[in-house]
């Protein structure tokens, strides 16, 4: 890893992270979003079967890479309680958009993640690549938190159709670099997504273990998949002052 050009990052769990409750004060807001559209299913059964659905069709992108979105989870739950909405029915879209507004507002930058872009931006080419199903809450909190700016590229999987580790969207990483394959890095901190995914791709992975050494408060269904660790050979930083000191040793 002697001459990285390029830098791709993770969003979640990596530069940003959500406060523990940002799921569960989200999902009234989608809640009150479809009783404005006289949709009454029972709160607490809905609920659990939202989550219910979404975790189903979340492990289904592991057959084939292919990104699910909050929309069909709601038009499965909606489902259940005698309610047929299509996924691209305006009521929902409407319920998805309540919900990540609020979402959005819970999410903070990890320590030193906006110093360390600030740092690398003038000599690397930075790239974001995210897991993340409703692409445009995804930009919206790199906005807000003033991430953007640093990223030449910025791919999330909601956008491509495909999750990390899929080849695809590393494909299309790699291909919005000038930059040839041995010279990219990509910094992340799940290890079945990022690391290696990163290394099926054929470029140098960093685990970031912020929230695995650091143990912020996060939301239950964000934490990282718990995939056996990865070879020793992999780079591990707990920090972002850790990944700027292993930049240097390059
Ligand atoms: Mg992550």
């Amino acid at each position: 890893m002697k001459h990285i050009r390029a830098i791709g990052c993770d969003l979640f769990n990596t530069l940003v992270l959500a406060k523990p409750d940002a799921l569960t004060r989200a999902f009234p807001r989608l809640q009150r979003s479809l009783e404005r559209d006289g949709l009454h299913p029972e709160e607490k059964a809905f609920r659990k079967t939202y989550y219910h659905t979404a975790v189903k069709l979340l492990k289904q992108t592991r057959e084939d890479g292919r990104e699910t979105h909050n929309r069909f989870w709601i038009s499965a739950a909606l489902e259940n309680f005698g309610y047929h909405v299509p996924p691209d029915d305006p009521r929902i879209t409407a319920a998805v958009e309540a919900y990540f507004s609020t979402f959005c507002d819970s999410c903070y930058r990890v320590p030193g993640a906006r110093s360390m872009l600030e740092r690398l931006k003038d000599v690397y080419q930075l790239g974001l690549l995210s897991n993340f199903t409703h692409w445009p809450a995804a930009l919206e909190i790199i906005d807000r938190l003033e991430l953007a700016p640093f990223f030449e590229v910025k791919l999330i999987s909601g956008q491509l159709g495909y999750r990390k580790p899929h080849g695809k969207v590393f494909s299309e990483l790699m291909g919005g670099f000038d930059a040839k394959r041995n010279e990219i890095m990509y910094v992340g901190d799940d290890v079945d997504a990022d690391v290696n995914g990163a290394l099926a791709a054929g470029i140098q992975p960093v685990w970031f273990t912020y929230v695995q050494d650091k143990k912020p408060p996060i939301p239950m269904y964000m934490a990282p998949s718990e995939t056996e660790d990865p070879h020793e050979d992999v780079p591990r930083v707990s920090t972002w002052n850790e990944f700027l000191a292993l930049l240097n040793t390059l």
